[in-house]
């Protein structure tokens, strides 16, 4: 039986999902290391604090809020971590309950093989794409991921489900954007096709006692390199 390893459930959420009352499901497990992740504790399994749900299970805790999603328009949100690295399991959950008449998003940095992307295709009704940076150098600095995955996955995403269906979240992140670099990502996104674009102030997160040492050194190589 699959299972779905969840750092926290977040409800009620309005404003920052799109459209409606949302619930945002956090999953374990990130292929990226950005240098200041809000949530770190979710790159391997060694962070006990979290609970393991089946499919029905999991129905059984967003369905409190049926009634919001259904007058408001919402739905849940998966989010992680990297909610792709757990695409069987949400796929099998979407296709269980698809006529619930939820929505049902995405948040995603689309750094996992295109195969995985490709399993959600039809099934997700709006991406919100986490995009980092739209610079190859920059984008590898403070994700330690590909960029050259992360773009193509991207152009496909586009040429499948289309730009009505993608939002991509531009942050502009402490010392990584000093000057007006976030100008350039917006640009070559709007080249790309892409049409929904959200720039915002990244937050460095203040509590940071769940960092672990991998985290911290991940940080601390960041900066000596952007210095
Ligand atoms: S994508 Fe980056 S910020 Fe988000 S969980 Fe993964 S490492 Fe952290």
């Amino acid at each position: 039986m699959k299972e779905l390893n969840v750092l926290t459930i977040n409800r009620i959420r309005t404003k920052t999902d799109g459209e409606g009352v949302t619930t945002l499901v956090v999953s374990m497990g990130c292929p990226l290391r950005c240098a200041y992740c809000i949530n770190p504790m979710t790159w391997d399994g060694s962070y006990k604090a979290t609970r393991k749900y089946t499919i029905d299970e999991l129905y059984e805790e967003l369905k409190i809020d049926n009634l919001y999603f259904l007058a408001t328009g919402g739905g849940v949100m998966f989010g992680g971590g990297e909610p792709l690295l757990n695409i069987d399991f949400i796929s099998e959950f979407i296709n269980k309950y698809k006529d619930t008449g939820w929505k049902f998003n995405m948040e995603t940095s689309l750094s996992v093989p295109l195969e995985t992307l490709q399993k959600s295709y039809g099934l997700i009704d709006h991406y919100f794409v986490d995009t980092k940076d739209m610079n190859k150098e920059r984008y590898e600095l403070y994700t330690k991921g590909d960029y050259d995955l992360f773009y193509s996955n991207l152009q496909n995403l586009l040429e499948n489900v289309g730009p009505s269906h993608i939002r991509c979240r531009v942050p502009m992140i402490p010392n990584l954007h000093k000057n007006e670099e976030y100008k350039e990502n917006i640009e070559t996104l709007q080249n790309m096709g892409i049409t929904d674009i959200e720039v915002f102030n990244y937050v460095i997160p203040s509590d940071r006692k769940t960092i672990s040492d991998t985290a911290k050194k991940n940080m601390d190589d960041f900066l000596n390199k952007i210095s």
